[in-house]
């Protein structure tokens, strides 16, 4: 499934996130490292960031190997909070740049990572596409994040075969939750990256434990289990 990668910390350029490192979305777009589900993430990316308070994004349907305008405009695009994503759209889903993460209420900006019978969410119109990852995120923005350990538990448990990894982030806080597929922690001198899978081979990089909700915000790092034990359907 698609991949995912947050950024809460100092100042820092996108292109330092998403083009400059040796597996980073950009690699990861055509040669993912620990990708389960899918071989590749060729159905679009987006990339959303805080500029100061503002939430801005840029979102295609193409994949990101190609983008040579974003290549060169990403040196110059930067900031202290990021949600970037390359898309393998679930098969039966619209391939369009409204169905590609981040999504956004304007707040906060939200990735999924994973996969969701539609038919157990909530209602909603406020989703930006009929795509199962923008109706989950209507539901999460409108449950509110602070209920995002629960949100996540309860949906895991309608469908247990769902994947339900989020990265979400508001501009101050970093939430993300491992249900059903890899996600991973890079704690560096200027901040925490949160991913699907390591950008490059630094030893720092450590595995978020599965069915964990991880939490970054000025006052540090915190992991909690969320409830709901395994039921093995994976
Ligand atoms: N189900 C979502 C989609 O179709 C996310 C897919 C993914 O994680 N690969 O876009």
């Amino acid at each position: 499934m698609c991949r995912h990668l947050g950024w809460l910390g100092a100042a820092v350029t996108v292109s330092s996130l998403v083009l400059e490192p040796p597996s980073g979305l950009r690699v990861q777009s055509y040669a993912p490292r620990r990708q389960k589900y899918g071989l590749m993430n060729a159905d679009g990316w987006g990339i959303g960031f805080f500029d100061h308070d503002v939430v801005r994004r840029w979102r295609s349907a193409a994949p990101l190997w190609g983008e040579a305008s974003f290549e060169s405009v990403a040196p110059a695009l930067r900031s202290h909070c990021v949600v970037a994503a390359v898309r393998s759209a679930t098969v039966g889903m619209p391939i369009e740049a409204s169905a590609t993460a981040p999504f956004t209420d304007g707040r906060w900006l939200l990735s999924h990572n994973g996969v969701v019978d539609r038919t157990v969410l909530p209602l909603t119109s406020s989703a930006e596409s009929v795509c199962d990852s923008a109706i989950l995120a209507a539901a999460i923005f409108e449950r509110g994040l602070d209920a995002l350990g629960d949100t996540i538990a309860e949906i895991g448990t309608a469908d247990p075969l769902a994947r339900l990894n989020i990265l979400a982030a508001n501009g101050s806080r970093l939430i993300a939750t491992a249900w059903g597929d890899t996600l991973c922690i890079l704690r560096r001198d200027d901040g925490v990256v949160l991913a699907s899978e390591p950008y490059d081979d630094d030893p720092d990089w450590e595995d978020v434990p599965d069915r964990h909700l991880v939490e970054v915000s000025a006052k540090g790092v915190t992991m909690t289990p969320l409830d709901h034990p395994p039921k093995g359907s994976r």
